[in-house]
């Protein structure tokens, strides 16, 4: 059994060398418990805004998906999946507990779906997308509606909701490739390079009566760009602020705040907790009717964690990315 230790502090862009892997041993089942084999391990941004805070030599924190293998609790047996905050390791003893916590549920029968999908579209960035974007934003019918980090695991989801939702939909992302799969697959109304074109200027012809809602998953200056279109009374859900992760933190735009009377709310997706599956079936219901799509950027292999890990940072992926150990 192999586990991944945070060596050391990330400074800037985490390197492979800021991680440490080593051996663990897997210790005795005890009445209870049971033990779990990673089978898609999940690569977020939060475990790099946390790290900050987190002390070095301590198992890198996450999300799996796992098959239970040997079990001595009923409610787990052998050959059904969990999803469990276990960190970045191939084998977990579990008692269940922690796995009934957030993001937490035995995957139920979603037919021909994979269980990868309970680290993404069926898990914790799904219901991001789901109670981050209709709680706080409140769309309507015909809105305008502006996602950044439009083609990664959440923000792809926003916007795809946004669409069954009535609205337009404009994508911000960082390459052509993204864009296309936005437009041309989801099925957003625009798409925006914030590498390549004047997001304030793409705006202003794209959205010409203004910017209802922004889902946020980026802030700095992409985030200052929307906040000047915004219309007044318009709704922002501050999900993430990822241009800001890997150096200097990200501001706001405070003046459109008062001009526009926007309402602006952050969010962190436990806030949910107690509506969880709520999420989960919508979510799966949609992809099951075809109103929803999924795309998942896999890297093979449990030693190739911090590689993935630091090329989703750097924009590597399209939609969720995962590692299948
Ligand atoms: P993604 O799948 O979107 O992956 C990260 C993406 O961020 C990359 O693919 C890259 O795409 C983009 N990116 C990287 N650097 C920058 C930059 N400097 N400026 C703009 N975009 C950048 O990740 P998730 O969908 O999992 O997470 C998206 C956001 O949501 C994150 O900020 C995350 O922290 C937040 N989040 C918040 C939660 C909450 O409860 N509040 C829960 C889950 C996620 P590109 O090619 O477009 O640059």
């Amino acid at each position: 059994s192999k586990v991944f230790l945070y060596n050391k502090k990330f400074e800037g862009l985490p390197k492979e060398s800021d991680f440490k892997l080593v051996e663990e041993n897997v210790p005795a089942l005890k009445d209870g418990e049971f033990l779990a084999e990673a089978a898609y391990l999940s690569v977020d941004p939060y475990m790099r805004a946390y790290a900050v805070g987190l002390p070095t030599g301590i198992p890198m924190i996450g999300g799996q998906v796992a098959k239970v293998i040997e079990s001595k609790n009923s409610k787990f047996p052998v050959g059904s999946y969990v999803h469990g905050q276990f960190g970045w390791r191939t084998h977990t003893v579990d008692n269940g507990a922690t796995v009934n916590m957030m993001p937490t549920y035995v995957l139920p029968d979603f037919g021909s779906l994979p269980p990868s999908l309970g680290v993404g579209i069926l898990g914790m960035p799904g219901n991001t997308a789901y109670f981050g974007f209709l709680e706080l934003c409140q769309p309507k019918d015909g809105e305008t509606v502006v996602v950044s980090g439009a083609a990664g695991a959440v923000g792809s989801i926003v916007g795809q909701i946004a669409k069954i939702k009535g609205c337009k939909v404009i994508g911000i992302a960082g390459s052509e490739e993204k864009g296309k799969w936005l437009v041309d697959e989801l099925g957003f109304d625009h798409f925006i390079n914030y590498k390549t074109q004047d997001i304030e200027a793409m705006l202003k012809k794209l959205a010409p009566k203004g910017v209802d809602c922004y889902f946020d998953n980026v802030g700095g200056e992409t985030t200052d760009k929307v906040m000047l279109n915004m219309n007044t009374f318009g709704r922002i859900s501050m999900c993430g602020a990822i241009s800001g992760y890997n150096g200097a933190p990200a501001k706001i735009v405070q003046f459109p705040i008062v001009q526009k009377q926007l309402k602006v709310e952050g969010f962190i997706v436990t806030r949910w907790a107690d509506r969880w599956m709520e999420g989960i079936e919508q979510l799966s219901k949609w992809i099951k009717e075809g109103k929803l799509k999924y795309r998942e950027t896999v890297t093979d292999g449990f030693e190739n964690m911090p590689k993935a890990f630091i090329d989703m940072l750097k924009g590597g992926n399209t939609g969720k990315a995962v590692v299948k150990a």
